[in-house]
């Protein structure tokens, strides 16, 4: 199983196993659409580079409209692998280094109404 190795910024979060499934895995990289900036990426062993939307911590939510957790690596409402394509499970929530969960936690806390 490839080696996915996951950044938040310039901070290791860790790396793990990701299971592959009907097709070769995507690399990963989270775009803000607020700043711009590139702030999260899961970097696939030998995969090629897909982009994810969501806004970053710092701009945080777009509005109540958006039920989007701002930083978070998950695609909300299809967090788990049963509801993403299979080169996009370095995201699925089963993918995730503990790290990344506990942040991942903390973050649906934050932003939970
Ligand atoms: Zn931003």
């Amino acid at each position: 199983m490839p080696l996915a190795s996951y950044f938040i910024g310039s901070r290791f979060f860790g790396s793990a196993t990701v299971e592959r499934g009907s097709e070769p895995l995507n690399s990963l990289a989270w775009f803000c659409e607020g700043c711009g900036e590139v702030w999260g990426r899961a970097v696939v062993e030998g995969g090629t580079w897909a982009v994810e939307h969501n806004r970053c911590q710092a701009c945080g939510p777009a509005g109540s409209w958006d039920p989007r957790c701002p930083g978070s690596l998950l695609r909300h409402p299809h967090f788990t692998r049963d509801y993403l394509m299979p080169r996009n499970y370095a995201m699925a929530l089963e993918s995730l280094p503990r790290p990344l969960l506990e942040r991942e936690l903390q973050l649906a806390l934050k932003y939970a109404n």
